[in-house]
């Protein structure tokens, strides 16, 4: 046993899961992406995520931070390297009830926190599945159903801790390493493991929730209307627009929009969500009002060998009328990837473009494509969907992190404009001047 392992055996009160455990096969997988690593590590408490940093560090292994397991692009896991899965620390804890401030461990899921903090009627604006993580969601966005209201998952973080690549527990917030706190609001995992978030919950009642459906020859109006009225919509209001679902005909799948009211007043929900109904043939309507906690789904787990390939970018107000007919035009066409588009704006808007790492703060819309299947298919599809995104690509700009299946050079660089880019790799150099947390959309240190 080498003296790493040893030291790691002797000092980490959590898991060690390695090949030939009973509980290997599971504990090694992703939600997305399947891998062989060498350990997987469980820690319990903030002193076995210190020990699991130093033996990543000391083994000279490649390192794979879990949270929830949903990364597109499988960060998850690895090859032959160490797993930090950080699913045991879970906490939910309401630490200031009159300021609304919640501490959340670095590996709870957001159907967690949802159904912890339901019975205080507090919510955080977070994404729509329940087994997504609050690490990887909140460090990099989080567009949820309450995102026009109270902004990203990240603008509702007031602190957090984090245990850095050389083993320090520091805090960052506005007040305490503020370049950090500015770092981890939207640079991903690339600084160190977030232990806990703290966060400002927000107040919910009962919500009113469903989606409106009308026929796919109808998609290039309603997307346009659907737009339009976003921009005047009360903040109360969030919605996503899917349409080409290949499981609900592709190019003749009905265009589903998904509305969010945050409220429970009938008549107010009514005006916020009418004008939606009135955008065309409505086939279907299963709007009601529901708590907040049971909007959350629980995602699709595709089997073992389907490969997902998503793309994301957003539209800003100019570029909307135009992206919106190709996508109308792309959906409703053979071989057509999936394709949803979420409203943003409103309170994302209204924070400073350069107060947090997340730098798409002026766009109206953002948008993914989803192309899944075997392996071989998605290879089938891929110069269909390159010359899709060929035309979208004057139209369009950067791309959301939480959205792409791949982390190549030039999906770092539409993540994080240049300026962005180099205020993050200043802060990597200072928190992980090696570059320990790599699995990630990387920001490198030099
Ligand atoms: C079914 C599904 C639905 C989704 N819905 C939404 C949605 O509604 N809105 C939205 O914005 N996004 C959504 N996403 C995207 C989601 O935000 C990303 O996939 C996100 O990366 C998932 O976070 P995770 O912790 O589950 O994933 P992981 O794969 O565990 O982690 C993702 C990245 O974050 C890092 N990380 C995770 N936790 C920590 C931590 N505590 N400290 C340091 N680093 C950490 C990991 O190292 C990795 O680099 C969805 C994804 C899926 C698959």
């Amino acid at each position: 046993m080498s003296s790493t392992l040893e030291t790691l055996r002797r000092d980490f009160g959590g898991d060690i899961i390695e090949p030939g455990a009973a509980e290997y096969e599971s504990a090694s997988r992703s939600v997305l992406a399947s891998g062989s690593p060498a350990y997987v590590l469980r820690p319990k408490s903030v002193v076995d995520v210190r020990a699991a940093v130093g033996f990543a560090a000391d083994a000279g292994l490649a390192l794979s931070v879990r949270g929830g397991g949903h990364a597109f692009a499988g960060f998850g896991t690895n090859d032959g390297g160490v797993v930090i899965d950080l699913s045991l620390l879970a906490t939910v804890e309401i630490v200031d009830k009159e300021r609304h401030l919640v501490r959340i461990g670095g590996g709870a899921t957001w159907g967690q926190v949802a159904a912890a903090l339901a019975p205080h009627g507090l919510a955080i604006s977070s994404g729509d599945t329940r087994g997504v993580g609050v690490g990887g969601l909140t460090l990099s966005g989080g567009i949820g159903w309450k995102v026009r209201k109270y902004g990203l998952a990240l603008d509702s973080v007031v602190a957090a801790e984090v245990v850095t690549a050389g083993g320090e527990v520091v805090r960052a917030s506005a007040e305490e390493n503020p370049e950090l706190f500015w770092a981890i609001r939207g640079g991903g995992g690339n600084f160190g493991i977030v232990t806990a978030f703290e966060f400002a919950a927000h107040p919910t009642t009962d919500v009113f929730f469903g989606k409106i459906a009308f026929p796919a020859s109808e998609a290039a109006g309603v997307l346009q209307g659907w737009a339009e009225y976003l921009r005047t919509a009360p903040e109360e209001l969030t919605s996503i627009v899917s349409f080409a679902n290949p499981f609900a005909g592709g190019p003749e799948a009905p265009v589903e929009i998904q509305v969010a009211f945050d409220g429970d007043d009938p008549e107010l929900a009514a005006e916020a969500i009418d004008p939606i109904r009135r955008l065309g043939t409505v086939i279907d309507d299963d709007v009601a009002l529901k708590p907040y906690a049971e909007v959350l789904v629980d995602g699709l787990v595709p089997p073992p060998g389907i490969r997902l390939l998503t793309r994301s970018a957003f539209v800003g107000r100019e570029s909307v009328p135009e992206v919106l007919r190709i996508l109308a035009e792309v959906g409703t066409s053979q071989g057509s990837p999936a394709i949803s588009v979420r409203s943003v704006g409103g309170a994302v808007s209204r924070i400073a473009g350069d107060a947090t790492a997340y730098a798409h703060r002026r766009a109206e819309l953002m948008f993914m494509t989803t192309t899944l299947g075997p392996q071989p298919v998605v290879e089938a599809a891929r110069p269909a969907l390159e010359a899709i995104w060929g035309r979208l690509a004057p139209h369009v700009d950067g791309a959301y992190a939480n959205f792409l299946s791949s982390a190549a050079d030039e999906d770092v660089a539409a993540i994080y404009p240049a300026q962005t880019y180099e205020r993050l790799a200043a802060v990597k150099r200072q928190y992980d001047p090696g570059n320990l947390f790599a699995g990630n959309h990387n920001v490198r240190p030099q």
